[in-house]
């Protein structure tokens, strides 16, 4: 048998790609956000799939963010460049097209840093062989280590990036247990999965700046009692998330709840309040606390 490899692996590309989800099936549970809206995956997630022969160790990045000034929006910006910079490969996810967008997101990653293209979606197109010209002009545009089109809905070709993947990485034995799917809290995956039920339910209502804060976590027993806050930015948005007499507020709640006693194998108490804080995408002390200095 080959040498045992071990590495890490980034994800990058614009918005909406399908890093995340392209994550969760690799990974194979549902660990980072999943949504239509760009721009919803703010923290880096790393999910751990763990083979005879290879750790992958994948790092998500928050896509490729838009040149805004916030505070928020700076500190995003750099763990996109930290994700790009720290792995051993970076995975580069476009879909079968290339626009302007593509381009920014590629030219961040260092000319130094191994690179594989990854092509997603490749289900939408009607006939495979539709992509060839532009694989053809994307294997132009950057000297990758392969170029593998997949999808993440189906599955299809996944066998075939993992193995192009552990080519890139070293070899060394795994970093983490083999049933450790994320070095992640519990903690921080429940505010994720609040989080994601947010953008489910609202989608376009949702002003971007929202964010959930999980105030205390308790383990009691078999118990995990967890009081949540979403912290919004004006007062007219709390009914908005609210929803008539709290009913979709409860919702959203209930929703998150259950898949927290999912992924924790355990019961849930899960309290939510909603908050004004007013630009706190300038306050850097609520930064701080979301993990974001
Ligand atoms: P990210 O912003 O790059 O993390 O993208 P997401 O994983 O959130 O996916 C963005 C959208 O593309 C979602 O609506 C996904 O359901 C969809 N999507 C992701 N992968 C595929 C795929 O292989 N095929 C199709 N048809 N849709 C996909």
């Amino acid at each position: 048998m080959s040498a045992h490899r071990c590495g890490t692996i980034g994800l990058v590309g614009r918005p909406n790609t399908g890093k995340s989800s392209l994550l969760n099936r690799l990974v194979g549970q549902k660990l980072s956000i999943v949504s239509n809206k760009p721009q919803t995956t703010r923290h880096l997630i790393t999910g751990i799939l763990t083979r005879d022969d290879c750790q992958y160790v994948f790092v998500d990045s928050p896509g490729n963010p838009p040149q805004q000034k916030s505070v928020l929006h700076r500190a995003l910006k750099r763990r996109f460049v930290e994700a790009a910079r720290d792995v051993d490969v970076v995975l580069f996810v476009v879909e079968a097209r290339f626009g302007p967008e593509d381009r920014a997101a590629l030219d961040r990653i260092p000319a130094s840093q191994k690179v594989i293209a990854v092509v997603n979606k490749i289900d939408l197109l009607k006939n495979e062989a539709q992509m060839i010209p532009f694989l053809d002009r994307l294997s132009k545009t950057r000297a990758f280590e392969a170029i593998v089109p997949v999808s993440a809905h189906t599955g299809r070709n996944l066998p075939a990036l993992l193995r192009a993947v552990r080519e890139a990485l070293p070899e060394g034995p795994a970093a983490y247990p083999p049933d450790q799917l994320t070095d992640r809290d519990e903690r921080f995956l429940a505010a994720e999965l609040l989080r994601e039920k947010l953008f489910m339910e609202m989608g376009q209502e949702l002003p971007y700046r929202c964010e959930v804060v999980i105030e205390s976590f308790k383990e009691e027993g078999r118990l995990r009692r967890i009081e949540a806050t979403i912290l919004i930015e004006r007062d007219s948005q709390k009914a908005i998330v609210l929803g008539k007499g709290g009913e979709r507020l409860k919702r959203m709640a209930t929703a998150a709840r259950k898949d927290m006693e999912r992924l924790f194998g355990g019961k849930v108490y899960l309290g939510v309040w909603v908050k004004v804080r007013r630009a706190w995408t300038d306050d850097v002390r609520v930064l701080r606390q979301l993990g974001y200095d």
